[in-house]
């Protein structure tokens, strides 16, 4: 039986050089159409009888090969097309179903996160502030860790410029409200996580809507509207992890005025002058940078919602992308803040 040892041969050749497995399969196919021709127009042939059978009978072979590669691929086909499973119902005692289990595997066998971070995080109700720059690693990251509950806000809607940096939306999603958009895209990420996007700014009024949180991660760009969420913040008492960039440089803080850190306004009580801190539109921004601090935000965020290391409260992360450098600076809080020195402060 030559054939059939000219077909093993071709198999073994095609695993020595690691080749395709499509390659292999049009080599095979090569060969035995070959076979079954030379058998078919030449069966008397002396090497016709070496390679052994007739061409019925690899004609044969061939046809149930074929049948069984195309139920393969049948199967292949439908199981890709098949809808992601739903999130398993949560068990009974609350605790993670298998599939979270699975998940968050590499969160569980940290010695700081472990089950009970995770849990943690299951638990925990964050408000996004900013689906931009900052905003498309933070949403991700979050909804990946499996951070329970988050609300998006944001009024803008995605436009062209935004691609460079904004890598949670793609081409096709111009025009659309970013809340949305990013929200969709971290459902599709992680079908255990709950997230409202909300078609709107923060402003100084929503202290209310603050409260419901245990943390606010602040991404947006211009000075009214972080100086608007500090201010809603400590009203509220809930812990402000907020990141700004510019250019090549980007920085990361927690301001937590009730457990004794600064807030915005302990640092920069007044808005800068006209022109001294452009917003990214007027200064530009290199687009890996947002990537860098939204991420080291995320990071920071799942420290402090699962208790691992040492936060960013009373420090502030400074992060220099054109020389390569981090450091790290202290900050404090001011006795005379016009915001934090008094609780009613706040809501003035
Ligand atoms: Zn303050």
């Amino acid at each position: 039986m030559l054939g059939l040892w000219l077909l093993a041969g071709l198999v073994a050749l095609a695993l020595f050089l690691r080749l395709p497995g499509r390659v292999l399969l049009a080599m095979l196919g090569c060969l035995w159409l070959g076979i079954v021709l030379f058998l078919a127009l030449l069966p008397e042939a002396a090497p016709a009888r070496a390679i052994g059978g007739t061409a019925a009978q690899w004609l044969l072979a061939g046809g149930v090969a074929a049948l069984i590669l195309s139920y393969r691929a049948l199967l292949g086909h439908l199981r890709a097309r098949a809808p992601d499973p739903q999130p398993a119902a949560a068990t009974d005692d609350g605790s993670m179903s298998g599939a979270e289990l699975d998940r968050y595997a590499r969160h569980i066998v940290l010695r700081e996160v472990g089950g009970a971070g995770q849990m943690r995080l299951r638990g925990a109700r964050v408000l996004i502030v900013g689906a931009g720059g900052l905003g498309a690693p933070l949403c991700l990251y979050l909804a990946a860790a499996g951070v329970g509950r988050m609300t998006l806000a944001d009024d803008d809607t995605v436009s062209l410029s935004n691609l460079q940096r904004q890598v949670i939306f793609r081409s096709d999603q111009r025009g659309e409200v970013k809340s949305r958009a990013a929200a969709a895209a971290m459902a599709a990420l992680n079908p255990h996580v709950e997230v409202t996007a909300l078609e709107r700014r923060i402003t100084g009024a929503d202290a209310g809507l603050i409260a419901g949180h245990d943390l606010v991660l602040d991404g947006t760009d211009s000075f009214a509207s972080r100086e608007a969420v500090n201010r809603a913040c400590v009203a509220a008492g809930v812990p402000l992890l907020a990141g700004a960039i510019a250019q090549w440089e980007g920085q990361v803080t927690l301001y937590d005025p009730a457990h004794g850190g600064p807030c915005l306004a302990c640092l920069f009580p007044e808005a800068p002058a006209p022109g001294l801190a452009p917003a990214c539109a007027e200064a530009g921004v290199v687009g890996a940078l947002p990537g860098v601090i939204g991420s080291l935000m995320a990071l920071e965020a799942i420290k402090h919602l699962t208790g691992a290391g040492q936060g960013l409260r009373g420090r502030m992360l400074i992060f220099d992308g054109l020389y390569g450098e981090t450091r790290t600076i202290h900050i404090t809080r001011r006795a005379d803040c016009p915001v934090c020195s008094t609780p009613l402060a706040a809501l003035r």
